[in-house]
């Protein structure tokens, strides 16, 4: 989509701080981190949510990415978390499907 900020760092257009690219899938430095590691992972095709999924394949290679990034790093040995805001009450507030993967101190349960 060519409004959307993240089709705009995935293909290049806005300059960001990658740190996992394939085919498929873009993974980002969010720009107002929640934890020292706060990345943020989408796929490259525009999908605006969660609910707006139709192709389960997305779930795989979202889910793959964001396991394999977080083992990359080293945070499998202490833990992380995985969170997918979803429309307006989910606290989404960018259109476009990502996942926050979150890191490097103890998170609190239950999120706000
Ligand atoms: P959400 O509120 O779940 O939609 O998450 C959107 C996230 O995108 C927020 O954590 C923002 O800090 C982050 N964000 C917005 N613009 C950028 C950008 N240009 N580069 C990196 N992260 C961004």
């Amino acid at each position: 989509m060519s409004d959307c900020i993240f089709c705009k760092i995935a293909n290049g257009e806005i300059p960001s701080n990658f740190v996992y690219e394939d085919e498929n899938v873009a993974a980002f430095r969010d720009v107002n981190p929640q934890a020292p590691v706060h990345v943020l992972v989408i796929p490259k095709k525009h999908i605006a949510s969660s609910a707006e999924v139709q192709d389960s394949s997305v779930w795989s290679t979202l889910m793959n990415a964001a396991v394999k990034i977080a083992r990359d790093m080293g945070l499998d040995k202490d833990g992380y978390r995985m969170v997918i805001n979803t429309g307006e009450q989910g606290g989404q507030s960018v259109p476009h499907l990502h996942l926050h993967l979150l890191a490097g101190r103890n998170l609190g349960w239950p999120p706000g």
